[in-house]
């Protein structure tokens, strides 16, 4: 699948639910969400339908997101579901962890290939006061029962300016003796994140030579698996540092656009197919299945959302244009 600026799709992002069982302050509010009843929300079947049709026409990469993935029932079938075509997908997941260390080996077994876990703080007031839950333990205890399988493992990191912006040393430490890429995202300007600040990949560097008493020259680029002829394929922008096992990423989705790169669409857990993140335009998958409609039916729908998958985003402007749901709706 090719859009009309000449890149190939070949990532899929999916998000199984908008429910969660934290409330990161940057992205759900207090009070919770989802006013969606069962019936608004894609079964397994039909999840795993509009997967397989995808990967026949050359999705390689699925990712399963949310809200909470893992609050999903039958995600581990869905995952098996996936790994039994003949033209299997790699199959990945993003979760905050909470429930991650009970459900990885069962993961791992129904074809489960990587997961990145979301974690923004090591101080459990911290991660309290951010996610509404004092779970960081259940966190820490997933992050280690996961990389004892041998799975591969990321961590995602949201600094934020005056929350925890202090935590990006001690988050970059967990890449320091295991294999394990440790990623910054910057903030993006989605819902409940728009009052707050965001921290750059310059920014994020910045703290991390100064705190490792380091010099601009022990960071060292290394795209390793993520780069194709030297060029990232995915958005981060890696760095080894001398006595690190694991690498350093910078994702700067505003900073440092890179929409040139983009190789996604999105489905939500409604069954709507996002050609981008920012944009509110989506086609409605679930409306065709339920009238009965044939695997053509949808593989036509499909490439009219890659055909209208726009340029660029715009959130460093904010254009008006932009989607009005919110990061745990799309599928972060
Ligand atoms: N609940 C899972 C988790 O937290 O990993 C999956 C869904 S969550 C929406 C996916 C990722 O999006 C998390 O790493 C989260 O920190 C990130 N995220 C949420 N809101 C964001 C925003 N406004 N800008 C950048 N990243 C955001
Ligand atoms: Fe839930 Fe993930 Fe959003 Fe946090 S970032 S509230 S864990 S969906």
């Amino acid at each position: 699948m090719i859009d009309g600026f000449g890149r190939i799709i070949e990532y899929l992002r999916v998000s199984v639910t908008d429910k969660c069982n934290l409330r990161c302050r940057y992205c759900m509010p207090p009070e919770g969400v989802s006013k969606l009843s069962h019936s608004d929300i894609l079964t397994i079947e039909e999840i795993t339908r509009i997967c397989a049709l995808l990967c026949e026409m050359g999705v390689r990469r699925v990712r399963f997101t949310g809200g909470e993935p893992l609050i999903r029932k039958g995600i581990t079938d869905l995952i098996h579901n996936l790994s039994s075509l003949d033209n299997a997908p790699e199959i990945l997941m993003t979760t905050n962890g909470v429930l991650l260390a009970k459900s990885i080996e069962a993961l791992y077994e129904a074809g489960l290939a990587g997961v990145n876990i979301s974690l923004d703080t090591t101080d459990r007031n911290e991660f309290l006061r951010m996610t509404g839950s004092d779970l960081l333990s259940d966190v820490i205890n997933s992050i280690n029962a996961a990389y004892e399988t041998g799975i591969r493992i990321k961590i995602n990191c949201v600094p934020i300016t005056g929350i925890n912006d202090k935590e990006i040393p001690k988050i970059a430490e967990f890449a320091r003796n295991r294999m394990i890429d440790v990623r910054f995202i910057e903030l993006m300007p989605i819902g409940c994140a728009a009052g707050y600040d965001r921290v750059t990949g310059e920014g994020v560097l910045h703290k991390i030579i100064h705190s490792f008493g380091l010099s601009e020259g022990d960071l060292h680029p290394d795209y390793g698996e993520d780069s194709q002829n030297g060029i990232p394929k995915g958005p981060a922008l890696y760095y080894r540092i001398k006595g690190f096992a694991g690498r350093i990423g910078l994702i700067d989705p505003i900073s440092d656009s890179f929409c040139d790169k983009c190789n996604r669409i999105r489905l939500t857990s409604t069954g709507q197919i996002k050609p981008c993140l920012y944009f509110s335009d989506s086609i409605d998958l679930r409306k065709l299945i339920r009238d009965g409609c044939t695997d053509e039916d949808i593989k036509e729908a499909v490439m009219r959302a890659i055909a209208a998958k726009p340029r660029e985003h715009r959130f460093g402007i904010l254009d008006g244009n932009g989607d009005s749901r919110k990061m745990y709706q799309i599928g972060g």
